[in-house]
């Protein structure tokens, strides 16, 4: 009888005991947990925290009893697992009481998850300063807000789980401040997309410090005070430092298994460490990325049922069933909105050096004419040479989860723009247009493929000398009146055919609308009067607009995606 041994019990220890047992009724399988649970919702924690899930059960999918019965599994909780001694294949095991014991196992399973970083810097210890990973954070942050009632909370880092938690305390009615020492919230998106986040988290009332960093906290006699890296001092109840995460990669460290360049247990595509009877999965590991084949953490749930489920047919079978890798397939709520994407953004390409192009279309999330339509905006990003897709963005109030999937199934298919055009989306009205936005973000792409449209990007506006170049705003006079590019003349669209003199002949032309379809009507009316060097603002003003703001100005001068129609 096979002996298994998996360290670590939430999602993906878990899931691979589970998928052990229905293909190997005979084994043996024991879980150690340092923690005091297995199997439960770490993705729920805040909104568990926010009250939005009222019962603290409901964070628990299975408990350790519930669990070993069904399963037949031997659950240690509360029993940390301190060493690995790979020549006898045997795990030394610290009770809560200190006390140790071995055991031993013919194939181990690492899934030990990841710590939040926590910087050295002073204060990261006092009373109020938290970070958020599990169940026992969880119950820390949850007691320290029924029994000290903070006013205000101030997140250190603006990733996901940092938003999702400045929704949850503005719930509780505590108002936030979120530090971010890069310009811009969610790394994972381009700044033009996330910055209609940033008008968003400010129309709830969120204080938005971009380019500021911690710098120290110090406790005041009621307050915490946090000095940020300019000198500036903030004063809270309640710090959250949600700065990411590193691979719990000690343990394997220690019994000398190979980690990778980011300090993440190498797997191959078996998913098995430097050591054949070891494997290891989830946020501890670090696998090639399928784009652009460099190791990376990808630190998400859906990745680590996947890697469970066949690392426990190779554990069982041998190495038959290879992991393709995941491109980052991600969604969040931030407030009214879901903010999702999947495979590379534009900063990650230029970072790789991959030759890519964009388009970014703000169309409804359903047909305009049945109630309640609201505006979507997708970014899709290709290579122009091969159309291959490498990555998507969208941020809607409603509809981003379906459409970032689709296309992400396309991504991780290496598909191209092509196939992206022949997939189908279900429609009718309620749901979509007949022309969905996937669709429709394939059809702009391939009309910059085919030297359809001649795209011009934000920054490139933004940089343009009106010397060599002339704007043309073709919105109405009245959108005109709302704002516009410095220097545009406005030609609405429907006289622009009969104002041609009035349209360079020697400059560039930068053409632009509200969102981009207009202005590519436009610069198609201009080509085919023999205008040359005609240019449409991808996302149009919208985009340019959102992209430009000053955070320091208000907020309600530029429009929100939803608020467009
Ligand atoms: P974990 O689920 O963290 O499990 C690791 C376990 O190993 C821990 O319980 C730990 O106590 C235990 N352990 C560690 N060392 C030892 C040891 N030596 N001995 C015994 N036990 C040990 N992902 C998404 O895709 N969508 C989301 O919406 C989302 N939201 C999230 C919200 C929060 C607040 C958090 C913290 C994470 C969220 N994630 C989300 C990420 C997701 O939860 C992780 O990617 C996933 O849990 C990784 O699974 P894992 O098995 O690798 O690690």
């Amino acid at each position: 009888m096979a002996k298994y041994i998996i360290i670590g019990g939430v999602a993906g220890g878990a899931t691979a005991a589970a998928r052990l047992r229905r293909i190997d009724e005979h084994s043996q399988i024991i879980i150690f947990e340092k923690g005091a649970y297995i199997s439960y919702a770490n993705c729920g924690l805040p909104y568990y925290i926010g009250g939005v899930i009222p019962e603290r059960r409901k964070l628990f999918v299975q408990n350790a009893q519930a669990f070993a019965q069904r399963f037949n599994v031997d659950v240690r909780c509360e029993e940390e697992v301190i060493q690995i001694d790979r020549e006898r294949q045997t795990i030394l095991i610290r009770r809560l009481n200190q006390t140790n014991y071995e055991e031993q196992y013919d194939k181990l399973l690492i899934s030990t998850g990841a710590k939040p970083i926590i910087p050295p810097l002073e204060g990261m210890n006092l009373e109020g300063v938290f970070t958020l990973r599990d169940v026992q954070d969880t119950d820390q942050i949850k007691s320290f807000i029924d029994n000290r009632k903070p006013k205000h909370a101030l997140i250190v880092g603006a990733g996901f789980i940092g938003l999702e938690m400045a929704e949850n305390f503005c719930n509780l009615g505590i108002e936030v401040t979120i530090v971010e020492q890069s310009n811009q919230v969610l790394n994972a998106i381009d700044y033009s997309m996330a910055s209609f986040i940033h008008t968003h988290l400010q129309d709830q009332g969120v204080q938005l410090e971009l380019n500021s960093s911690l710098h120290s906290i110090k406790k005041d006699r009621e307050h915490l005070e946090v000095s940020l890296s300019d000198g500036r001092i903030i004063q809270t109840d309640l710090v959250l430092l949600s700065l990411g995460v590193r691979p719990n990669s000690k343990l394997a460290k220690d019994a000398n298994l190979q980690l990778g360049v980011k300090s993440g247990i190498q797997v191959n595509e078996y998913l098995q460490t430097s050591d054949p009877n070891i494997y290891a999965i989830g946020d501890v590991i670090e696998y090639p990325h399928p784009i652009t084949n460099k190791p990376w953490h990808n630190n998400l749930a859906g990745p680590a049922n996947r890697q469970a489920r066949l690392v426990a047919d190779n554990i069982v079978f041998g190495e038959r069933e290879k992991y393709e890798g995941s491109i980052g397939t991600a969604i969040a709520k931030v407030f009214d909105y879901s903010v999702a994407c999947t495979g590379l953004s534009t900063k990650s390409l230029e970072k790789e050096k991959l030759y890519h192009k964009s388009v970014t279309i703000q169309p409804n999330n359903h047909a305009g004419y049945y109630p309640n339509a609201t505006t979507l905006v997708l970014k899709l990003l290709f290579n122009p040479k091969n159309e291959q897709i490498l990555g998507a963005q969208i941020i809607a109030k409603e509809g981003a989860d379906k459409r970032i999937d689709s296309i992400a199934q396309i991504i991780k298919q290496r598909g191209t723009i092509q196939e992206l055009m022949q997939t189908e989306q279900a429609y009718a009205p309620p749901f979509s247009s007949a022309k969905d936005p996937v669709a429709l973000s394939a059809y702009v792409a391939n009309n910059i493929i085919t030297g359809k449209m001649k795209e011009l990007y934000w920054k490139e506006m933004l940089h343009a000398s009106l010397e060599k170049v002339q704007i043309i705003d073709v919105r109405t006079p009245k959108e005109f009146s709302f704002g516009y590019i410095q220097g545009a003349v406005n030609i609405p669209l429907d006289e622009l055919r009969n104002r041609l003199e009035e349209v360079s002949t020697d400059k560039k032309k930068y053409v632009y609308c509200a969102v981009g379809m207009r202005g590519y009507l436009a610069s198609n009316i201009l080509e085919a009067n023999g205008f040359e060097d005609v240019y449409n603002l991808v996302g149009g003003y919208s985009l340019y607009a959102s992209a430009t703001r000053d955070l320091k100005e208000d907020a309600k001068i530029v429009k929100l995606p939803c608020q467009i129609n």
